[in-house]
């Protein structure tokens, strides 16, 4: 089921003080027009009737996918504390078996529901990325902002990557061949990091990196 809560929230131009709607839980097979709107990047968006002033608003929100077993939680600046400390299993029993990860961005929301919804492997994902952008560095001599999966054709044995690069709004696209792919899944596997702790994680561009460092050290 979705949770729905009403806030006061005052424009920052104006001063109104406007009454929000917001979705703290997110159920994607109760409510699909809320999943339509994390992955058209518009939950978030906040408008003052008064003013016209537009920001986005990101807040607390749990993210669930029974029949795709998942779990995302989006904490708007986790960076400053440890991610890994949230830990919702006692309290939410009946998510037991599920991924769960935690992203900070509405952006990395919608990633985390493309993969999974495509069944495939977050960490693999995030190391064909690792690979693909210093490729994607070298060839615009500069380093990549930050990049996300965008789609799978298994059919044409391809897969889709949006790059961000510095200075730039549109990003660059670049894909692979599936190959490539498993290949990350196989050293995900290795070195059995399946992801699956019970507790929130943060499946990103740190993980993979500690991810290819415990996997080279054991072929040494
Ligand atoms: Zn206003």
């Amino acid at each position: 089921m979705s949770t729905k809560m009403t806030k006061d929230v005052s424009c920052p131009r104006c001063g109104a003080v406007i009454k929000t709607e917001m979705w703290p839980g997110i159920g994607a097979q109760e409510s699909p027009p809320l999943r339509e709107r994390v992955m058209d990047e518009t939950l978030f968006d906040w408008k003052c009737p008064e003013c016209g002033y537009e920001a986005q608003l990101v807040y607390p929100c749990l993210y669930h996918d029974k029949q795709n077993g998942f779990l995302v939680y989006v904490v708007p600046n986790a960076g400053c504390c440890s991610p890994q400390a949230v830990d919702v299993s006692e309290e939410f029993p009946q998510f037991g078996g599920m991924k769960k990860r935690v992203v900070t961005t509405p952006a990395g929301l919608k990633e985390k529901i493309l993969i999974f919804e495509a069944g495939l492997d977050d960490l693999a994902v995030e190391l064909v990325k690792l690979a693909l952008a210093d490729v994607a560095a070298s060839k615009h001599g500069t380093e990549v902002e930050t990049s996300y999966f965008s789609a799978v054709d298994r059919e044409a044995d391809r897969m889709e990557f949006s790059f961000f690069l510095p200075g730039r709004d549109e990003p660059v696209r670049r894909g692979t061949r599936l190959d490539v792919y498993r290949k990350s899944l196989e050293i995900v596997r290795s070195v059995g990091a399946d992801g699956d702790s019970g507790k929130f994680e943060s499946v990103d561009y740190d993980a993979a990196q500690e991810t290819l460092r415990r996997y080279r050290e054991e072929d040494e």
